[in-house]
């Protein structure tokens, strides 16, 4: 690279080459960005971007936010055209940027990598999912609550009408399970949310690597607000959630976020060790009669269950002690490897 090119870039630091504002330079204004993770959405985001940007207009028509206002995809290492369709919005409209991961990590990090990326340059955040599923338009209420005082606005699903009925009685059992383990989460609040800059600073200092943001964001404090839309069928593609991928999100967030498995681990072992003690107890008594007994099938009746419990109880204490060995490790969270307002050449080659 050449020397005068290097000091032209000196001059040129990345939270003001992203957007070209800093926060508070919204005129009076909050500079909103909207944060939207994407994996492998080729087919969805050509019809949701412009839905992304009319809001914009909307509420920048309205004066409740800045012109400067952004749209900000992240690319979660997506493996059709979904970086290619976000560069090429990108270069169309100045409201449109983006960034990708270098692979795959998952919705929850996607999110995040976007938020750390907005918190230095914006005034307020809304992360929401690039199908369509949840109402744009209540985006609007979002910021009118926030301009009252509200710096966490959480949208909560008013009904679940278009989901099916496996995924609606499969995510409401989820929430349930959550609150019932000690992880506090809004009800039929996913990740559709507003989070102003300030509370972002302060969510920047949770470091830890197994993030659920629905639990995590509640934590951080801050007066919050809700807003209730009604959820819509995904516009196009399908759906990254499988089974699966649920159980798994349910399982990460329990476990990350309470401590309470263990705990009726610990009270269910009592239980069946008192068990065991009579038990035990009653056979001496048995044998010191007598009457010993020939039971070949409650033996391996009693012995089957206590491998599975003792199976179970391990694979949950694992679960934690994963969870541990991942911390420690302190591995970054996401790692951005181009955005759209540099050039990836400016830091690889030259
Ligand atoms: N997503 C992501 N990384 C993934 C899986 C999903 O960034 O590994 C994004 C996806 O593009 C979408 C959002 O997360 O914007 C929610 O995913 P999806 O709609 O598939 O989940 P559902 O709404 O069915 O629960
Ligand atoms: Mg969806």
């Amino acid at each position: 690279m050449k020397k005068e090119q290097e000091k032209e870039m000196e001059g040129q630091p990345l939270k003001q080459t992203s957007s070209g504002i800093l926060p508070g330079e919204g005129q009076g204004k909050p500079i909103l960005w909207i944060v939207v993770p994407c994996y492998n959405e080729e087919e969805v985001l050509p019809i949701t971007a412009p839905m992304f940007l009319e809001e914009i207009e909307t509420l920048t028509d309205a004066g409740k936010i800045s012109d400067r206002s952004r749209v900000l995809f992240v690319n979660d290492g997506s493996k059709d055209r979904t970086w290619e369709i976000i560069r090429q919005l990108a270069a169309e409209n100045p409201h449109y940027i983006g960034i990708s991961q270098s692979r795959n990590r998952g919705h929850q990090n996607a999110v995040l990598a976007g938020l750390m990326e907005a918190k230095d340059v914006c005034d307020i955040t809304i992360s929401i999912d690039c199908d369509g599923q949840d109402d744009i338009n209540a985006m609007g209420a979002m910021v009118d609550e926030y301009l009252k005082g509200a710096e966490v606005v959480y949208g909560v699903r008013s009904s679940r009408q278009t989901d099916t009925w496996f995924k609606r009685t499969t995510a409401q059992s989820f929430y349930k399970l959550m609150n019932r383990m000690g992880a506090g989460v809004v009800y039929n609040h996913a990740d559709y949310r507003l989070i102003s800059a300030r509370v972002l600073q302060s969510f920047a200092d949770f470091q830890e690597v197994n993030i659920f943001l629905r639990g995590l964001v509640p934590l951080v404090g801050y007066p919050s607000a809700k807003v209730y839309y009604e959820r819509h069928e995904r516009i196009a593609g399908r759906s990254h959630y499988p089974l699966r991928k649920m159980l798994a999100l349910a399982i990460d967030g329990i476990t990350s976020l309470s401590v309470k498995p263990i705990s009726i681990i610990t009270g269910f072992g009592t239980v069946v060790s008192v068990i065991g003690f009579i038990g035990i107890i009653w056979a001496i008594v048995m044998a010191c009669l007598g009457k010993t007994i020939a039971g070949w099938a409650s033996t391996v009746c009693i012995i089957c269950f206590l491998g599975g419990i003792q199976m179970l109880s391990l694979g949950v204490i694992g679960e934690y002690i994963g969870k541990i060995y991942l911390e420690t490790k302190r591995r970054p969270r996401y790692v951005i490897s181009e955005r759209t307002w540099e050039p990836y050449e400016r830091h690889y080659k030259g």
